[in-house]
């Protein structure tokens, strides 16, 4: 036996159903020219499971393994294999040992690896993993992705369909009388009708609803029709899957009449389409202090937007407010002495800096040696008391992350101040050159807002605007403390 698949369900969460697992499995298995010879299964919902043990079965792979049976090993995701950090560390030292080679199937697993850096790797990735609980988003949508597949649910289904939500199998009613008038519409297109002629027809046939060009145009594009179901999701690509059952016209058709709609569409409405290309010269500096979320410029209005919680700024107005603010604060500084003021801020920040630089690098030192002196000593422990001592594990691993993420910070604000009397000379250059606001809105604007504004943080009654020079940095720099 050369290459396996393990599954498991707990009986915990009704997640990562064991269909979406296997279909997981042979399509990685495919990719990579492997063939599953057995599958190891746990499932603790399954009525046929009678052991206590939810991971029955994995004992037995790791049998397997040590007779060093097994070379690859498909399994859906980190989670599957261990409950938490510990657990996983030792799978991941047999799996080594034996040279299992071990590829996920999950989308956006990353893979394990066995270099020297490989340990540490899968402790970092296993405490991630529990800090960040991305998990629950991941299981939400594999599991619509599963049922979506499986044929269980195909999402809101258009004119012509029902769903008999009282059973539990959430069958698909087919409305014959309204699908033979979809399939009308169909056969008008292909003989040659324009949508405006077919909503004639159909209006003097049917009455129920409102019949406008637009909603039949719709219609007509929904690939549901030649039985095809599409599953959207927030952060990637959508997938497709076959529902026989909804089908009513064939695939020819579908997309000879897709491109007769298409040709047919007038002409306002496919400039309406066109996004707006609009030069949103704050994107990158605007924030949303509610949600902690960026404002972006929007494509189809002039305006800039949070996503979550779809406040909107229009755009002439936020971008006029901040650049006569930002202007304004120019021009105090170069009639004030700012280069030396400047000069000044550099030395005293930059030195600053480097000093903390410094603590928080042995600090991050220690705190390392810190997580392996602890990851180790549990290891030898045996794992008896396995449920605290790994939240110990996740509690180091979160000061050591946030020590880096200050390192890298402080690093980027060095370079920053180092960059800076070559700024402070194209900012004056600059100054020289502009008189009023349309200028700056005329030039090179966004290099200048770089160079000038931190943040724009837009809070509930007021906008906040922050800019970089000159003391901004000093006050940083001492306000980081070192614990
Ligand atoms: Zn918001």
């Amino acid at each position: 036996m050369e290459t396996v698949a393990y599954y498991r369900r707990s009986t915990t969460m009704q997640e990562h159903s064991i269909e979406l697992q296997r279909y997981k499995a042979f399509e990685a298995a495919k990719n990579h020219h492997l063939i599953v010879e057995k599958e190891f299964i746990d499932d603790a919902i399954s009525a046929r499971k009678t052991s206590i043990d939810e991971r029955e079965q994995l004992s037995n792979l790791i049998e397997l393994i040590k007779d060093k049976k097994i070379k690859n090993l498909l399994v859906y995701k980190r989670d599957r294999l261990g409950r938490n950090v510990i657990q996983h560390l030792k799978m991941y030292r047999i799996f080594r040992e034996y040279n299992v080679k071990v590829i996920f199937t999950a989308d956006e697993e990353l893979p394990m690896n066995y270099s020297s850096n490989g340990e540490l790797y899968e402790i970092f990735i296993g405490c991630m993993v529990q800090l960040e609980g991305k998990q629950i988003h991941e299981r939400i949508k594999a599991k619509r992705e599963a049922d979506f597949r499986s044929g269980k649910n195909p999402g809101n289904l258009p004119y012509g369909y029902k769903r008999d939500v009282s059973n539990p199998e959430k069958a698909i009613i087919r409305e014959e009388m309204q699908l033979s008038l979809i399939k009308e519409m169909y056969n008008l297109v292909l003989e040659g009708k324009t949508v405006e002629q077919v909503m004639t027809i159909i209006k003097s046939k049917n009455k129920d609803r409102k019949w406008t060009a637009g909603h039949i145009r719709e219609l007509l594009q929904n690939p549901t029709y030649m039985g095809i179901r599409v599953l959207h999701f927030e952060t990637s690509p959508p997938i497709t899957q076959e529902y026989k059952v909804l089908k009513i016209v064939d695939k020819k058709t579908w997309e000879t009449v897709y491109e007769k709609v298409e040709e047919g569409r007038p002409k306002v409405n496919k400039r309406k389409k066109k996004k707006l290309e609009l030069d949103y010269i704050l994107d990158g500096f605007v924030n949303c202090t509610k949600c902690s979320m960026p404002f972006i410029g929007s494509y189809s209005k002039a305006i800039y937007k949070c996503n979550k919680c779809k406040s909107e700024l229009n755009k002439d107005y936020l971008e006029k407010l901040v650049l006569e603010h930002a202007l304004e604060y120019i021009k105090a500084l170069v009639k004030t002495d700012f280069i030396r003021l400047f000069n000044r801020h550099q030395i005293k920040s930059k030195k600053a800096l480097e000093q903390r630089l410094a603590v928080l690098k042995k600090r991050a030192e220690s705190l390392k040696e810190d997580l392996f002196c602890n990851i180790s000593e549990q290891i030898q422990k045996n794992l008896t008391t396995e449920n605290n001592t790994h939240e110990k594990i996740v509690e180091s691993y979160k000061l050591l992350k946030n020590k880096e993420l200050e390192i890298e910070y402080i690093t980027s604000e060095i370079f920053s101040l180092e960059q800076l009397p070559k700024k402070v000379d194209s900012i004056k250059e600059y100054m020289l050159k502009i008189d009023n606001l349309q200028d700056l809105i005329n030039f090179k604007s966004k290099d200048v807002l770089f160079d000038i504004i931190k943040t724009v943080n837009v809070e509930e009654i007021y906008i906040d605007l922050v800019y970089k020079y000159p003391f901004s940095g000093i006050k940083e720099a001492h306000l980081l403390g070192v614990k």
